[in-house]
Formats: structure tokens, sequence, C-alpha cells
């Protein structure tokens, strides 16, 4: 926990260096006729040096996570030069998931049907079911092949700083899975609920409700290990790791 606070306040420091964009005219400030206090007198705005469709696919690049100014005139210049073709490719694979990919109104996985392939799928143990924050958290622990049953996506986590509550999650359609067995596939009464949220405080915060509110309900609650991740050395692990580590231990014979 203490190590998740941490996190933050690197986070918040970062933030508050890092510079936020970089000079959209690609200057990067290197003209030492800076008065150095804070009341500068601001630049005129020049215009871009860009035609205009040019200018606003950048700027659309460039709002995507991962991705500054200069990423964004990177892929611009890399769609300017390739085939027509593969560019109206990439924008009809936008444009196809926004218009055919929704999210699976049992267990909110995103998906082309609904319900979607999991749910559908009778071979899977339909009395289990992971709680995951997001589709992400899904596919990841789907790629391992470890796990047959379903699984149920939050989209997100409990946050109250930031106005997030239950009713902002889908824990309301998880109730109705538990409560009513028509409301999960195959209509199969809900055994055990495995909660695999992030290892975080606010994670924590929500394993903690879900728990409480599933516990009432008499159903199984678990959740995932936690630990030493596979391939470390016990010298670089953090505290918090250590400690989930000793506490989770389990017999060897
Ligand atoms: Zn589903």
């Amino acid at each position: 926990m203490g190590g998740f606070s941490c996190v933050r306040r690197v986070l918040g420091h970062y933030n508050r260096v890092m510079p936020t964009e970089v000079d959209t005219q690609g200057n990067h400030g290197g003209s030492p006729k800076h008065s150095g206090s804070g009341d500068a007198v601001p630049r005129p705005q020049r215009p871009s040096v860009y035609p205009e469709p040019v200018e606003r696919l950048i700027g659309e690049l460039s709002s995507l996570p991962g991705i500054g100014r200069r990423g964004a005139e990177r892929l611009a210049f890399h769609l300017l030069k390739a085939s027509e073709s593969s560019a109206m490719a990439l924008a009809r694979a936008i444009t196809d998931i926004k218009r055919a990919v929704q999210h699976c109104s049992v267990c909110s996985n995103l998906t082309d049907a609904d319900p979607c392939p999991i749910c559908e799928d009778p071979s899977r143990d339909r009395s289990r079911v992971l709680v995951v924050e997001q589709p992400k958290d899904l596919i990841a622990l789907e790629q391992t092949g470890m796990y047959s049953g379903l699984y149920h996506v939050l989209m997100g986590r409990l946050s109250p700083l930031d106005g997030i509550g239950p009713g902002e999650l889908t824990v309301g359609e998880l109730m109705a899975r538990l409560d009513e067995p028509a409301k999960n596939p195959g209509g199969v009464r809900i055994k055990e609920v495995i909660l695999g949220l992030n290892p975080t405080l606010e994670g924590d915060g929500t394993g903690l409700y879900l728990a409480q509110q599933i516990h009432s309900r008499g159903v199984g609650v678990t959740r995932l290990a936690r630990g030493l991740p596979t391939g470390s050395q016990l010298e670089y692990v953090s505290k918090a790791v250590l400690a989930d580590a000793i506490e989770g231990r389990r017999e060897m014979v």
C-alpha cells in the first residue's frame, strides 16, 4: 500500500516536471532570449506550417495515449507516403471498431457478437466468475489458457475522490448475475467469484467492497494470488510485494 502511494507521488512529480506539450511549431524553446521569470510575454501564435488536413491528423494522433506531437508528425508523414489502400485500411479499421465492437450485455467484455463468445461457450465453467477492471485484463488472463470459467468486467474501479462509485461501474450487473441465475449464461448459479483486480490502493478498496457484497449473498469469494514475479530476485523486489508473498505463502508438500 505504501508502495502505491509512493508511486503516485513519483508520478505526480513527473507530471509537474515533464513539459506538457512540445512546442507545436517544432521549436524546442532553444532560444536563450527568455526572461527567466514567470511573467514572460506570450508569443503570438504562428499559423501551422502544415496544410489544414495534415494539421488536423497530427492533432488527432497526438491526442492518443503515448503519442506526443513529434510522434504524431512522424505517423502523419508515414501515412502521407503510404499507398492509398493501406491508409484507407487503417481508416476502415478505426471506423469498424467504433461501429461493430460493443460490450457484452452479460460480462461487459468487448465483443462483435452479443453475448460474447466466452459467455456463449458451453464448455466453460459457468459457476465461476473472475472479476477484472478492464477488457484488457480479461485478454491477459485469457491468453494464459489457465482459466476456463466466465468473467465480469467492472469497467473501472471504485475511486471516491474521482466521483466513481458502484453506480459508475458494472457492479449492479454482477450482483444481478449472482442473485438471478437466469442472468448468468446457461442459467447456472454462480458458486465462486474470483477477484482479479489490480493490486493498487483503489483496486484493493474495490475488492474489499465487492467481497462484502458477494459474501453477504452466500457466494464464495477468492482473489488472485500475489507475490514474487517469476524470474525476479528477492533483493530487487519491493517491500509491498515481499509482504504479499510472505502472507500468501503455500505448502510445498
Ligand atoms: Zn460476455
